[in-house]
């Protein structure tokens, strides 16, 4: 392990290799960014692949975990997740564990990289969610054939990265922010991603924005992706449509991002370790080196991010590339970072490159009830149960069960669609069901003990594994109703 330079006026920056192409990534990166008389000091950590076999769980040692605390930056590698080494990836764990809430993916058509959207133009910046939604890893078996995984998102989460998004597109001097989601489907979770961008836009009246339902989005995209600019989206919807907006540009040779949080900023290619080509000295350096140039920006570094950017684009234009562009009369990743090199000082007259301003991280309050409701009032509960009975048996059951209770069932769903009372949908039903109990006409609000009580009287007969309250707040209904009822 190397140890930070002694000059203090640098700025310190955890440096992880990572596994496989990693250090040939990172060190070309590290010597084009060192040419380029950056002030930077470099702390070197290990995490990954060698880390999980010396049995840390996590992938990432202490060491590391310390460093980035205390530089608040790293560039990194990637990270393999080994079979049979436990089953945590080491890069999530990162994101995580720093509160890097969001995945910065700049997509931009590169001189010489030929694909079949050439000459369109495509310039454009995914701002994703990176630490809710699916992604937040909270999955149960519910019953031994039916599994569930939690989309948690917060009002916090979406008003950070809605912001970020806006913020970023100030910064870059970006005219347009869409908004994508899939609320149409998922009017909560979703739902409230959509809503706070529609609140917040009007704080950036100079920017344009628009939501774009995000299954439409893919589908422009393919079309004419020219026409977005920056698109703000969830965890999942992110990861999807990013890796897709790479590979109109190229592929992952050419795809860099950025881990922003509030305190710490990890920035990394979109490409995992390749090993295919691990110390074959063949991989293309140029999304980790774009990674390098976002860090240089966010460090203020902008007269050698910039350089550094003229100088890539002018060595691709040279007609330099790597083999994954063309095999034939390819450079290996050292040479190519050679010429990147030599062309450090000279400017690219073709391509464009943009005029940064710092970008403004949204600060918001982090007490964890971000939101206050005036008034509450529980009206119910859904019980999902276990149960190889059939809608109606289960129904009368139940019904029977809650005769003398201060709760009646109003439905019964099975993943979604109301199957009880019987409205004619041919539901293949499964071993799960969501049974939706609601107090009688005249009960004001529901006390936990009716609840447990009515628990009991249930659970006397049947299988429960999960129960959720039916809530309102402000008066407002806070749960979806299933397909079918009314
Ligand atoms: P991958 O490492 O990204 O590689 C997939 C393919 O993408 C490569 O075979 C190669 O395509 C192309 N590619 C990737 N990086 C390239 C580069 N710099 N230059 C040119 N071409 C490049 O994906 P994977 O094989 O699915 O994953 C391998 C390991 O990486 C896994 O353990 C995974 O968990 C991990 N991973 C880590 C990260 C991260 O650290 N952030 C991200 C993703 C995956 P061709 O074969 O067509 O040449």
């Amino acid at each position: 392990m190397t140890k930070p330079s002694a000059q203090t006026t640098k700025k310190l920056v955890t440096l992880i290799p990572g596994d496989g192409v990693g250090p040939e990534c990172v060190r070309a990166t590290q010597r084009i960014i060192e040419a380029s008389g950056a002030p930077i000091a470099w702390e070197e950590q290990h995490a990954g692949a060698s880390v999980f076999r010396q049995g840390v769980a996590s992938g990432v040692p202490q060491e590391t975990i310390e460093s980035i605390k205390r530089t608040r930056v790293a560039l990194k590698g990637p990270l393999e997740t080994p079979v049979g080494f436990g089953e945590k990836s080491a890069n999530v764990t990162l994101r995580k564990l720093f509160e890097t809430y969001a995945n910065v993916r700049p997509v931009r058509e590169m001189p010489n990289v030929k694909t079949r959207y050439s000459g369109a133009g495509i310039d454009l910046v995914i701002v994703r969610e990176n630490v809710e939604d699916l992604y937040a890893g909270i999955e149960h078996m519910q019953t031994p054939g039916v599994a569930q995984c939690l989309k948690i998102m917060s009002r916090k989460g979406c008003e950070k990265i809605v912001r970020l998004a806006f913020e970023l597109a100030r910064a870059e001097g970006r005219k347009k922010v869409h908004c994508a989601t899939k609320a149409n489907i998922m009017k909560f979770t979703e739902g409230l991603l959509k809503k706070t961008f529609e609140q917040i836009a009007p704080e950036y009246p100079e920017l344009e924005s628009s939501h774009i339902i995000i299954d439409n989005c893919a589908h422009q995209l393919v079309r004419t992706p020219q026409q977005f600019d920056v698109i703000v989206t969830s965890n999942m919807n992110g990861d999807i449509i990013s890796d897709l907006a790479s590979g109109l540009i190229g592929g992952l040779g050419f795809a860099p991002g950025a881990n922003l949080g509030n305190e710490v900023c990890i920035f990394e290619a979109v490409h995992g370790s390749a090993p295919k080509y691990a110390g074959k000295n063949v991989i293309n350096p140029t999304a980790v080196l774009q990674s390098g140039v976002m860090m240089l920006r966010h460090l203020d570094e902008f007269a050698a991010a910039q350089a550094i950017e003229h100088a890539l684009l002018l060595t691709l234009e040279q007609g330099f590339y790597t083999r994954d562009v063309r095999q034939e009369g390819s450079l290996s990743t050292s040479e190519f970072a050679d010429r990147v090199i030599a062309n450090l000082g000279k400017r690219s007259e073709l391509a464009r490159v943009r005029e940064h301003r710092p970008l403004k991280m949204p600060k918001l309050p982090a007490a964890p009830d971000f939101v206050h409701v005036a008034k509450r009032r529980t009206i119910g509960a859904d019980i999902f149960l276990e149960s190889g009975l059939s809608a109606t048996e289960l129904g009368k059951s139940l019904d029977k069960l809650s005769q003398e209770s201060p709760l009646r069932l109003k439905m019964i769903s099975n993943r979604g669609t109301k199957v009880y009372a019987d409205n004619g949908a041919m539901t293949d039903c499964v071993d799960q069901w969501r049974c939706r109990f609601v107090l009688r006409d005249g009960e004001a609000d529901l006390r936990d003990e009716t609840l447990a009580t009515h628990l009991a009287r249930v659970a006397s007969a049947h299988r429960w594994m999960h129960i959720e309250k039916l809530q309102e707040f402000d008066g407002v209904a806070a749960y979806s109703l299933a397909q079918g009822e009314d």
